[in-house]
C-alpha cells in the first residue's frame, strides 16, 4: 500500500527565496490528505503535478499564519476549477469562525466547507476510512494546536505517521506517539537556540531526535526551520545524535513510510 509524505514547505514564519512556509501532502494508498496550508501550498501543489481537486481533507494545526494562510487561496482555487464536492477541513475550532466570515468578503463558493472543530486534551479519532485510522492530539505551543497521526492498519505491513507542528517538547507526547512508524517533527532550532526555542515554544534538532528515539520510530523527517540558519546540517547533526536514521525536508521531496 503507497503511503508517504510529500513536504511543499519547510520554512517558519520569515519568507525565504526558494522556500515555502509549512505544507504537506500524505498519499494514504492513493488518498491525498493536505497538513497545513501555509502560503503556496497551492503553487507547490501545481508544480507537483498534483490536481487540487485530489485533496477532499485538510488538518490544519494551528492558527499561525505560516501553516494556513494558503487555505483561503486553495479554496476559492477550488471553486475556480469548479469543484462541487465538499471538502472537510479540521483544527482549532477559532478557524471556523474565520471560514464563515470569507463568503462574506470573497464570494460564495459553490461547494461546501465542513469543518470539524478540534478540541481534545489526549490523543482522540477524529476520522476513519477502511483499514485508516486518523488521530488528533495537542501540542504544546503559544496557541492551541493540535498534532495528527495517521494509523494504516494493513494487515501484513501496518504502518503509522505522526505530525507535530509547532511545538515545544512535552513529556505526555511519547505516550500519544508510541510506535510510530514515520515521525515529522518541526525543529525550528538548532541547540545554539534552546532558550530561544523554549520561549517561543518551539523544538530544537535535538529534541526531536529524542523525540523519535523515545517513541521506538523507523524514521524522523525534519521541517519548518528558522530563516536563521543558512545550513541546516547544524539542526540534521544533533537530531542525528539520537536518532540516526533523520532526515531534513526539503520543498517538494517525498518520503515513503517505511
Ligand atoms: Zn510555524
Ligand atoms: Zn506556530
Amino acid at each position: 500500500m503507497n503511503f508517504s509524505l510529500t513536504t511543499l514547505g519547510t520554512a517558519s514564519a520569515r519568507p525565504i527565496a526558494g522556500k515555502y512556509p509549512s505544507a504537506h501532502l500524505l498519499s494514504v494508498g492513493g488518498r491525498l490528505f493536505l497538513i497545513d496550508c501555509g502560503e503556496g501550498a497551492q503553487m507547490q501543489l501545481v508544480n507537483l503535478k498534483v490536481s487540487l481537486l485530489k485533496i477532499d481533507n485538510i488538518f490544519i494545526s494551528h492558527l499561525h499564519g505560516d501553516h494556513m494562510f494558503g487555505l483561503f487561496g486553495l479554496l476559492y482555487s477550488m471553486d475556480m476549477l469548479n469543484r462541487l464536492a465538499p471538502i472537510h477541513v479540521y483544527g482549532p475550532s477559532n478557524l471556523g469562525n474565520i471560514l464563515n466570515e470569507l463568503p462574506s468578503h470573497f464570494g460564495q463558493l459553490r461547494f461546501e466547507v465542513v469543518f470539524h472543530p478540534i478540541k481534545c486534551k489526549e490523543s482522540v479519532k477524529i476520522l476513519e476510512f477502511k483499514q485508516l485510522e486518523i488521530y488528533s492530539f495537542p501540542l504544546n505551543h503559544r496557541v492551541e494546536t493540535y498534532g495528527y497521526i495517521f494509523k494504516g492498519l494493513w494487515r501484513n505491513n501496518p504502518r503509522s505517521f505522526a505530525y507535530c507542528s509547532d511545538t515545544a517538547p512535552f513529556s505526555k507526547l511519547s505516550k500519544w506517539l508510541d510506535g510510530t512508524t514515520m515521525l515529522y517533527h518541526e525543529a525550528t532550532y538548532a541547540s545554539d537556540n534552546k532558550l530561544l526555542a523554549k520561549k517561543t515554544f518551539h523544538s530544537t534538532g535535538a529534541d526531536a531526535g529524542r523525540l523519535a528515539a523515545k517513541i521506538g520510530a523507523k524514521s524522523l523527517v525534519l521541517g519548518h526551520f528558522s530563516s536563521r540558519y543558512k545550513e541546516l546540517k547544524v539542526i540534521l547533526n544533533e537530531a542525528k545524535e539520537f536518532f540516526p536514521n533523520t532526515h531534513l525536508a526539503n520543498e517538494g521531496m517525498k518520503f515513503d513510510i517505511p
